[in-house]
């Protein structure tokens, strides 16, 4: 079957029937576990600039709560569809289960191109889009946090009509706020430190040296740029560099740093950097580097494009870039693979560090939640790494042969109701 035409709940699910079928789940527990708990969709106006009102429309959708409150980022994106919230709440469940965090899963999105909006209207938006999911939203109960376009003003703007809405401070009913409102030291880098550190590992298990090793990074933003600087910092080459505007390329390696300095000039985008070449997209997925960062979106690589992957590591940063046909084609190819559901959890991971350090309203050092984050990091790798070697499957099947376990042990543990 080609896999890359199933949209990304189907995937979601084919992935985890494969791995369910290595656990002895009773059928009314899997039915459960491959439907979201609970959908929210809301069409609501906003006033825009000129003076019309335009409707848009959101999603927050929860896939799991068993093993604890709904976490998952919110995404504002004009491609936005329920069908990718599915996808994203069940890999989020997954996610905070790999990496055993009390957690369960949910996603939330506006179909929107916030690159048309004004600070204004972004800011109503966003507050309008807040108070109609806060039937969700609660500290106890669902925790967003930033996704694709989404940064700490807007979960600053989301923490403050809940606040309002609730008369009170409610730090901890979002992760990824800006540090004077109560956000965490090392949140903003802690997805791509856990992309570091889990390509760190992958690296050790295939007995690349970090020092020279070379990397292409898909995706420039909240996840990609971290990655390829705390990868550089650690010795490698950053050789290439893609993002929504182009492919910048250099043999010796990228000064990731003064890439990124390029961008904030530049509407953080690349293209035009001078310090390189520009190479096509499609040069860029072939390129002969020891590893491939796919930081972007879903779907990046399909059957399409992967038999000309030459990569020997790929680290998923971003959600579900990989299609199970391709993710194949990756296997045959002796590609090892660390999927997403641990390569990226360390950003939900300073997520959970920030929301207990917002209810207790006492906060840690930067060291004390970088010390915590790498040992949850290499534990989960190993956990996993071990999960494979045991049972002789590839690493996703593995994270979620692990995720699934423990989700279906808290749900058989609490019961059914009534
Ligand atoms: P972002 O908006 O900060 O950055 C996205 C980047 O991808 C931008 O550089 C953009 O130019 C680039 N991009 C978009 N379309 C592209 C294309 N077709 N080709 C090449 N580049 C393209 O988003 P982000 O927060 O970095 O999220 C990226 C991915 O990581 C998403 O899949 C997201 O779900 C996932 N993720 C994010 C976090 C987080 O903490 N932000 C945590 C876990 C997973």
């Amino acid at each position: 079957m080609n896999t890359s035409e199933l949209t990304a709940y189907e995937i979601a699910v084919a992935q985890f029937d494969k791995a369910a079928a290595y656990l002895d789940l009773k059928p009314g527990q899997c039915e459960m576990l491959r439907r979201p708990k609970c959908e929210l969709a809301v069409n609501f106006p906003i006033r825009m600039d000129d003076g019309s009102e335009q409707v848009f429309t959101g999603y927050r959708v929860q896939h799991s709560t068993a093993r604890g409150p709904a976490k998952g980022g919110i995404r504002y994106h004009p491609s936005v569809t329920l069908d990718e919230m599915r996808a994203m709440a069940m890999w989020m469940t997954w996610k905070c289960a790999v990496v055993n965090i009390p957690f369960g899963g949910a996603k939330g999105g506006v179909i929107c191109d916030p690159t048309t909006l004004s600070r204004r209207e972004l800011e109503s938006l966003t507050r309008r889009y807040a108070s109609e999911i806060s039937l969700l939203m609660s500290p106890e109960g669902d925790i967003p946090a930033p996704d694709v376009n989404t940064d700490g003003q807007i979960m600053a703007w989301i923490m403050d009509t809940y606040s309002t809405r609730r008369g009170y401070y409610t730090p901890a009913v979002i992760t990824g706020k800006p540090i004077e409102l109560g956000g965490s030291l090392g949140r903003a880098e802690a997805t791509g430190r856990g992309v570091m550190l889990s390509t760190l590992e992958a690296m050790k298990y295939r007995g690349i040296d970090p020092e020279g090793a070379t990397l292409a990074v898909q995706g420039f933003g909240k996840v990609g740029a971290p990655t390829a600087y705390l990868l550089q910092d650690k010795g490698c080459r950053i050789v290439a560099i893609t993002d929504i505007s182009g492919s910048i390329y250099h043999p010796k390696g990228l000064d990731v740093r003064d890439v990124l300095r390029y961008a904030r000039e530049h509407g953080n985008l690349i293209a035009g950097y001078p310090l390189a070449d520009s190479i096509e997209a499609d040069e860029f997925l072939g390129l002969d580097v020891d590893v491939l960062a796919p930081c972007a979106l879903e779907k990046a690589i399909t059957a399409k494009n992967a038999p000309r992957i030459r990569a020997k590591i790929v680290v998923e940063g971003a959600n579900g870039p990989t299609t199970p046909d391709a993710e194949d084609i990756l296997a045959d190819k002796g590609i090892f693979l660390v999927p997403d559901v641990l390569a990226n959890a360390g950003g939900v991971t300073v997520s959970y560090f920030e929301w207990v350090q917002g209810l207790q309203c006492f906060f840690w050092s930067e060291q004390e939640v970088n010390a915590r984050l790498d040992e949850i990091m290499v534990r989960s790798f190993g956990d996993v790494l071990r999960t494979a070697e045991e049972k002789k499957v590839g690493m996703r099947v593995a994270a979620y042969i692990l995720a699934i376990d423990r989700v279906a042990r808290a749900h058989a543990l609490r019961g059914t109701y009534p």
